[in-house]
């Protein structure tokens, strides 16, 4: 006989480490508009480069199931993500089938490129947040970034349009990489502070295997703060919540915050809460991960929710990853997934 569900998920909603599942992301497409170099460098992802069929991705139904059986299993996030969510189609709709699960915190993560014309069908449709990925304000550093020309204006129009939609705050993300943005930072900090959103540094990640990360290229958390605080004076702030990711810091005068993502520097993998779905439904309990666990087989084999469940609870009261913690130790390169793939 099985045990009754609440049994089972109290039994085993935490993995080897104590940490209890909390958050999800889930990418909905591998696919993407721009070609960070960080990222999906062109090299790499060219016209050449094989995405998934239609028929590999996990349908809006399919998502909504996982995520409901997720739910039930105490997520109380999730963040919609890919590759660039807003270029699957149709994903307003994803949206609001999402939205009608109870207690959910729904977000979402873009590229802002096609903001200004979603944004205020996504806030419509329910999605409660948003995080835009953007930088630089100057036009020549952010097009070497993006590799695809895409100008700074059309991002920033596309924030316009999410604060008007409702979005507040709005969070932006900065990925700062060695020699390309670091003169980006406090005119990134400057505007962002004025305009009222949250913006967030993310030091440069060794992710996937194609963006030929160099520890040299890491602008650390540390130097990041420094460098503004020196422009415009900065004074620790208090989580909002236990894991948080990004460590938060006030503007002394009282005129807003910023964050700082040192997944590199400082890792954070103790309080590490969250899990990932792959566009093609692989569960992934690391963003490191070099394997996942095939969720969509067992959906299209006739899974049930109980069958769904115990499958989750399995793979992460065996979970075991701190890639971060110990990412020095590593003498041989992984096959680590890609983050458009994956899910940022
Ligand atoms: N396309 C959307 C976007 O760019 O916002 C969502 C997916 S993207 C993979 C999610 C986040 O991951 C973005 O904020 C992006 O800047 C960040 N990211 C991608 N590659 C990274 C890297 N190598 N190091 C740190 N952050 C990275
Ligand atoms: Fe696309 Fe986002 Fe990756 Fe840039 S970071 S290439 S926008 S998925
Ligand atoms: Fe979580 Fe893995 Fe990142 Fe550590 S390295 S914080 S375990 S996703």
């Amino acid at each position: 006989m099985h045990p009754p569900n609440s049994l089972l998920q109290s039994a085993v909603s935490r993995d080897r480490r104590g940490r209890p599942l909390r958050d999800l992301r889930i990418s909905v497409t591998d696919r993407c508009n721009f070609r960070c170099v960080y990222c999906m460098p062109k090299e790499k992802f060219g016209s050449d480069y094989q995405f998934l069929e239609r028929s590999a991705l996990l349908s809006f139904e399919e998502i909504v199931r996982l995520a409901r059986v997720f739910r039930h299993h105490g997520i109380e996030k999730i963040r919609i993500t890919g590759g660039e969510p807003l270029v699957r189609r149709n994903i307003e709709q994803l949206i609001r089938m999402l939205a009608a699960i109870p207690g959910l915190d729904l977000t979402l993560t873009t590229n802002g490129s096609l903001l200004a014309k979603k944004a205020a069908a996504l806030r419509a449709a329910g999605l409660q947040r948003i995080t835009v990925s953007l930088d630089s304000l100057d036009d020549a550093v952010f097009k070497a970034m993006n590799d695809v020309d895409f100008p700074v204006s059309r991002v920033l129009e596309g924030i316009d349009a999410a604060a008007a939609a409702g979005f507040s705050p709005i969070k932006i993300n900065m990925v700062v990489k060695r020699g390309l943005n670091e003169d980006s930072i406090v005119p990134m900090a400057r505007c962002f502070r004025e305009r009222g959103h949250i913006l967030r540094f993310i030091e440069y990640m060794d992710v996937g295997a194609t963006n030929g990360w160099r520890m040299d290229d890491v602008v650390s958390a540390r130097e990041i703060v420094e460098r503004i605080a020196r422009a415009m004076p900065l004074e620790p702030a208090a989580p909002n919540y236990t894991g948080e990711v990004a460590a938060r810091w006030r503007y002394r005068d009282g005129s807003g915050e910023i964050g700082v993502i040192a997944s590199v520097t400082q890792a954070f993998c103790r309080d590490c809460t969250r899990a990932r779905i792959s566009t093609e439904g692989q569960l992934y309990t690391c963003l490191f991960a070099t394997t996942g666990h095939d969720l969509r087989a067992l959906l299209r084999s006739g899974a049930s929710d109980d069958d769904l469940r115990a499958a989750i609870c399995n793979v992460w009261s065996r979970r075991e990853d701190r890639y971060s913690e110990i990412r020095g130790a590593h003498t041989a390169p992984l096959q680590k997934i890609e983050m458009s793939y994956i899910g940022g």
